[in-house]
């Protein structure tokens, strides 16, 4: 009797074995033929195992499964469209060259097949001193990994055997291996996957993700297949791959199918280095990934590769937050400037309160951050496309896995502003990646944790107004502690809400690449012009509102009264000569404060954050700094723009200079105990609205916005007041 599960197939490189394996198995009891048509030798031969037939089909051999030969487009159809299609793969491996031909288990993987991983050539790999520690290969790949040397016989059966059971247990097909093909790969394929298989496209024999790929490799076999089943949703594919193509040209200086080939190349190279494999140098496919194993083996090294981390990262901040804070001040004069010719040309009123204390102050607050943020992307580009930050997953990952997270946590930690400046935006979705549900939650809720885009300003502003001689090591310090804090509720979280196991990690190395010229400036201003979007639009409408909920309403006349009054008393005092010029401005100009400053307590914000102050007094914080983090919820840039708002309608000396920072600086209110009280509150409390609406989508579930909102809340007060009480 025949079925699925006794009908095997053997794949793998030419002259790894196969053939060998093949008669071994077959002895006498085989036929060879060509497939119809064409000139591929076609062998099929019967086995006998544990009393059961087996048929066995040698496939042609291949180092690859795209359409550049026949071999391998032949080896594929009879993957997946002969029938009856073979139960699993045994997938014959030169083990003296694993990183070559692990190259096409990947893409069986990716392709779905049940696979047994037959290392072959072991006595080979042996005698040349290659140490391949098969248990371990079979843990991160999640394959069974059978050591065999088939010119004498030996682990032929086992590899069988191993390959009928799991053609049973498996029915033939398996989730196909979804790998990272790296950020731009990543986004198309994602929006591919869905309509290819809403369209059921091809999908009768091939994984929609798979099909997708090979639009993007530009399959020339799918694509024509395609388009005589689809003809409207195949050129869309076509076109989404030939822009994902033009974006990879002008950033990378490369091509879809090269950047998909790395990765692959990466998530190999990751396995081989996390203990398979020793004295892996010179086996490498090609001289690229031999010198990015070369620079691997110092940079992962385990004391050098984290020393090596942070001194990278350290000089980054070093040379952002020195070098921003010129064209930074450039930026906050100007708009001190422009805010003070609207100021001259405007005649007094509401009008001119919303443009220059609710939209310069407000907006630019937010934009004069631009060039120092632009310096700080500029760095994460160069990190991102040569391929290190791929690296420094895989440092972290020790540390990473005590605190219940995943080495793959990491990227949406960095996306999120583990390297300063992200958005935890991004990074919550960026957590899919993560195979397990559990470590994948526990990254999605700490995420939040880092230090993004928004909060930087706010950190920027007190670090040079209470730590100016020391920015860069407190700035560096402040993502650390962002760092800590996720770690840390991570590790409270996966012991007690999202208890769990931890799943093997295999993320991709992919080889490093010189980043271009284009591709890094590219990068940088596609990150920037986000930012800069954002202060023009969100920060923008949040600014009005929240200038209208600090002027409105004002106070009764009946109130205003009182300071008529004081000024005329001055006056008169003045007449009588009582007071000189000098006192009469000074007396004048108190007057003037405490009427702002009772207009913007009887406004709407400034009733709340009056109310708020019993709340938060032993955190230091003041009614304005109340009304700016309520303001953070919505956006964290709020933050700052409030606070800019606040001190413009707050202050009126015109002597003074006018930028935010000399208004802190000047205002006895603010000690270093409550610019830290503050920075730490920033740093963790709950994330602001698009970020808790990602967190819901990405969940599913309400209870995950509402423990962000609500647990980050009082996480963020319990420390912000330890912090005050302590530093005050
Ligand atoms: P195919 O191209 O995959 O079909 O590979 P073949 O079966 O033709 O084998 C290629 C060469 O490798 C032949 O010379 C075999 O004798 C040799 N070979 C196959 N298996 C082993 C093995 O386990 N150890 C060693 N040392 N040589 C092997
Ligand atoms: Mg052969």
């Amino acid at each position: 009797m025949q079925n699925d599960s006794s009908r095997i197939a053997i794949a793998g490189n030419p002259n790894s074995g196969k053939t060998t394996a093949f008669n071994r198995y077959t002895g006498a009891r085989q036929h060879v033929g060509n497939y119809p048509g064409i000139t591929v030798e076609k062998k099929e031969g019967i086995a006998h195992l544990d009393g059961i037939e087996i048929t066995l089909v040698d496939l042609p051999g291949t180092y690859s499964l795209t359409a550049y030969s026949l071999e391998e487009v032949v080896a594929r159809r009879v993957l997946s469209e002969e029938s009856p299609p073979p139960g699993a793969v045994i997938d014959v491996i030169n083990s003296g060259v694993l990183e070559r031909n692990l190259y096409l288990s990947v893409q069986l993987l990716e392709l779905g097949m049940p696979l047994v991983l037959a290392l072959n050539m072991m006595d080979e790999a042996k005698a040349n001193g290659l140490n391949i520690n098969v248990d371990r290969l079979a843990e991160l790949t999640g394959l069974v990994c059978v050591p065999m040397v088939a010119r004498k016989g030996e682990g032929l059966d086992d590899a069988l055997r191993a390959a009928v059971e799991l053609a049973k247990k498996t029915g033939g097909k398996v989730k196909p291996l979804e790998i990272s093909y790296g950020t731009d790969v990543d986004l198309a394929l994602k929006e591919m996957t869905p309509q290819i298989e809403e369209a059921k496209l091809l999908t009768a024999n091939y994984p929609a993700r798979w099909l997708a790929m090979k639009f993007l490799e530009r399959d020339e076999e799918i694509v024509r297949r395609a388009t005589e089943a689809n003809p409207e949703l195949s050129a869309k594919m076509q076109a989404r791959g030939e822009a994902l193509a033009a974006h990879l040209k002008s950033t990378l200086k490369t091509y879809p199918e090269a950047v998909i080939a790395d990765y692959r190349y990466g998530w190999i190279h990751s396995i081989l280095k996390n203990g398979v494999l020793k004295g892996a140098d010179d086996i490498a496919p090609d001289d690229r990934v031999a010198f990015s194993d070369k620079v691997d083996s110092i940079v992962t090294q385990k004391v050098l590769g984290p020393l090596i981390l942070f001194g990278i990262l350290y000089l980054m901040y070093y040379v952002t937050i020195e070098l921003g804070a010129i064209p930074n001040d450039w930026v906050a004069n100007f708009f001190d400037w422009l805010s003070g010719v609207v100021g001259d040309v405007m005649s007094d009123g509401p009008l001119k309160s919303l443009i220059t204390d609710g939209i310069i102050a407000g907006v630019g607050g937010v934009l004069g951050f631009v060039p120092l943020i632009m310096i700080m992307f500029l760095f994460i580009s160069v990190l991102e496309d040569s391929g290190y930050m791929a690296r420094v997953a895989y440092i972290m990952d020790r540390v990473f896995r005590f605190f219940g997270l995943h080495g793959a946590s990491i990227m949406p930690f960095i996306i999120s502003g583990g390297i300063a400046g992200g958005c935890a935006v991004p990074g919550v979705m960026a957590t899919r990646t993560l195979r397990s549900p559990k470590e994948r939650l526990a990254t999605i809720l700490t995420a939040p944790f880092m230090t993004c885009g928004a909060k930087i300003p706010v950190f920027l502003l007190f670090v040079s107004i209470f730590f100016d001689a020391h920015r860069p090591l407190v700035m560096f310090s402040i993502t650390l502690c962002g760092w800590a804090a996720a770690l840390l509720v991570s590790r409270l979280l996966r012991s007690t809400l999202i208890r769990g196991a931890a799943t093997p990690f295999v993320m991709e190395l992919p080889p490093y690449r010189y980043p271009t010229f284009s591709g890094v400036v590219i990068h940088t201003w596609e990150r920037t012009w986000q930012y800069i979007k954002k202060a023009g639009t969100v920060i923008l409408a949040i600014s009005v509102l929240i200038w209208a909920a600090m002027t409105f309403p004002s106070p009764t006349p009946e109130d205003e009264v009182a300071f008529e009054e004081q000024r005329a008393a001055i006056t008169s005092q003045q007449e009588a000569g009582t007071l000189t010029e000098e006192e009469v401005e000074a007396k004048n100009l108190d007057v003037d404060n405490d009427e702002q400053q009772l207009h913007l307590r009887h406004s709407v914000a400034g009733r709340l954050g009056t109310a708020l102050e019993t709340v938060t007094g032993p955190a230091g914080f003041n009614w304005q700094t109340n009304i700016a983090l309520i303001g953070g919820i919505a956006a964290k840039e709020v933050v700052i723009s409030t606070l800019g708002t606040a001190y413009a309608l707050g202050s009126v000396d015109p002597e003074e200079d006018t930028s935010l920072a000399d208004r802190i600086r000047n205002d006895p209110h603010w000690t270093v105990a409550n610019a830290v009280s503050l920075m730490v509150f920033t740093l963790l409390y709950s994330p602001c609205f698009v970020t808790l609406m990602m967190i819901k989508q990405e969940t599913a579930r309400w209870r995950w916005l509402f423990f962000s909102l609500f647990f980050n809340l009082a996480f963020a007060m319990i420390l912000s007041i330890i912090a005050y009480q302590l530093l005050k």
